[in-house]
């Protein structure tokens, strides 16, 4: 990762776009599914049809507020919709409804965390209700382009954050936080490949202690964590050459190239006036009673921070594991449910949950959600480790075999014979074999070589098929070898 050069200092702040998953459109009754076949998803409303009127979606206004009261924010009593008027051939209507003046949330913050595990709040200026706008399609036309109205109308909400970060690394870890958040509330699927979740990225660099910002530019519809750290870092480097050879940053948008890394000059930007917003006259004001909002502040879901204090708290997990397993809500919910079922030490739980169950799914490439192993299934192989049925070691086994859809941990111990041996004269059988076969090592061991003890554990286990109670093993073997 590129480092910025001393003496200067960059200034970040992001404009998040976040699709709403609402059923419908925010002004009209379309569906809002991805991928259907162009132009069967654009009603009159969304074409901006000369005469229609446009209706607001309840869902979509909940959706904000949720948003807004789970990132501290003030919910305005009353905002408006604002026509923001700009020429596109994907913007039938020519204008887009958007809030300008009066945002539906404002004044939020998110407190991110950074690489040396410090805290930092970065302030959330707004979060504003719009639709989004259709896509142009080049592929498949020669000379010409189409148009996709489908997505026109789907409800956004643009989350605007203060100049408040300062490097690529704060940046993304904003970023993800706030994914982390609205994939949470259930907000949003936060599917950045279809576009659901994207970044426009403001960056100026100044020099360390300079009392006002330099010039912006703004890097557009960055779609995923890694190109928004490299168009941030590749503008950095950028800002910092020009100025030093004694140029001028000019204030534009530009283009994240993701096989160059680069960003490159799309347009000047225009200022705000240029949109000639205006209120939508037919629109009404969105008004929230405190009592709407204190409804919605009722029924919130836990959040990953909160989440995470429990799991240290309750289940006596270290921050890196609390912080794994609560990484996403189906994943909290899926500990949550081995523990309950098994009954067996949360710690044990989550070692299994966090490696070795995450370890499989990653090479499935898998979620938790799609988990060949339900947490009932994992819940009933801990309960045989927990009554000492089976050892760590065996469950190794059973956990692989259960991945191969070989049945249930009860099945396959038995299939297999996996039982772990607690009968002591088994076991003192097996070690005394060792110990008869092994006499220059038994004179060795008993001569101080102290660290033949593992050769010997080694070998009574594999008399036992691995099947030897560990703890029983070394207590016995240490009673033998003591002669
Ligand atoms: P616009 O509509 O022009 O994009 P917004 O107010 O919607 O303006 O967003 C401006 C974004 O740019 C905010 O995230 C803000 O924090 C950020 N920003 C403002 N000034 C600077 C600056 N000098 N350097 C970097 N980011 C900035
Ligand atoms: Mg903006």
């Amino acid at each position: 990762m590129s480092r910025i050069p001393e003496g200067w200092e960059a200034v970040i702040g992001l404009e998040v776009h976040c699709q709403l998953s609402t059923q419908s459109k925010i002004f009209s009754g379309s569906a809002i599914a991805y991928g259907a076949e162009p132009n069967t998803q654009a009603s009159p409303i969304d074409l901006g049809m000369p005469g229609m009127l446009p209706v607001l979606n309840v869902d979509a206004v909940k959706k904000a507020v949720t948003f807004g009261l789970s990132v501290g924010a003030k919910i305005a009593p009353r905002s408006v919709f604002a026509r923001k008027h700009y020429f596109y051939p994907d913007l039938p209507k020519g204008y887009q409804i958007s809030q300008y003046e009066l945002p539906i949330v404002f004044e939020g913050h998110l407190d991110i965390e950074l690489e040396d595990g410090a805290s930092k709040r970065i302030g959330i200026t707004r979060a504003h209700l719009e639709e989004d706008a259709g896509k142009s399609v080049h592929e498949g036309f020669q000379k010409s382009s189409g148009i996709d109205l489908n997505r026109a109308g789907t409800p956004l909400i643009e989350i605007v954050s203060e100049p408040d970060i300062r490097t690529a690394a704060e940046a993304v870890a904003y970023l993800k936080k706030l994914h982390q958040i609205v994939v949470y509330l259930g907000i949003c699927d936060g599917n950045m490949q279809e576009g659901s979740f994207r970044c426009d990225a403001n960056v100026s660099v100044r020099k360390v202690g300079a009392p006002k910002f330099g010039t912006r530019t703004e890097t557009k519809n960055v779609n995923s964590f890694r190109y928004v750290e490299k168009a941030i870092e590749y503008e950095i480097e950028r800002q910092i050459e020009v100025i030093e050879a004694g140029g001028t940053i000019r204030q534009e948008t530009r283009l994240f190239n993701p096989d160059t890394g680069e960003t490159r000059a799309m347009r000047s930007k225009e200022d705000a006036n240029d949109y000639r917003y205006f209120p939508d006259p037919d629109l009404l004001p969105v008004v929230c009673t405190p009592e709407y909002i204190d409804a919605i502040r009722g029924s919130l879901p836990e959040l990953p921070d909160a989440k995470r204090a429990r799991f240290e708290k309750d289940f006596g997990l270290s921050d890196y594991d609390a912080k794994t397993l609560t990484s996403s809500r189906e994943l909290a919910a899926y500990y949550e449910a081995v523990v309950a079922a098994s009954g067996a030490e949360a710690k044990l739980c989550a070692n299994w949950v966090a490696t070795d169950l995450l370890g499989a799914l990653n090479k499935l490439s898998k979620d938790i959600t799609e988990s060949p192993i339900s947490a009932d299934a994992l819940a009933g192989m801990l309960k045989r480790i927990a009554d000492k049925t089976i050892s760590g070691k065996l469950a190794k086994d059973v956990f692989e075999a259960m991945l191969n859809g070989e049945g249930s941990a009860d099945d396959i111990i038995k299939a297999k014979g996996l039982v772990q041996i607690t009968d002591e004269s088994a076991i003192i059988a097996a070690i005394d074999d060792v110990i008869a076969r092994n006499p220059q090592q038994v004179a060795d061991y008993r001569s101080g070589k102290d660290k033949l003890f593992g050769f010997f554990v080694g070998q009574a286990m594999k008399a036992t098929q691995g099947k030897a109670n560990p703890d029983a093993l070394n207590r016995l073997l240490k009673e033998r070898l003591a002669g």
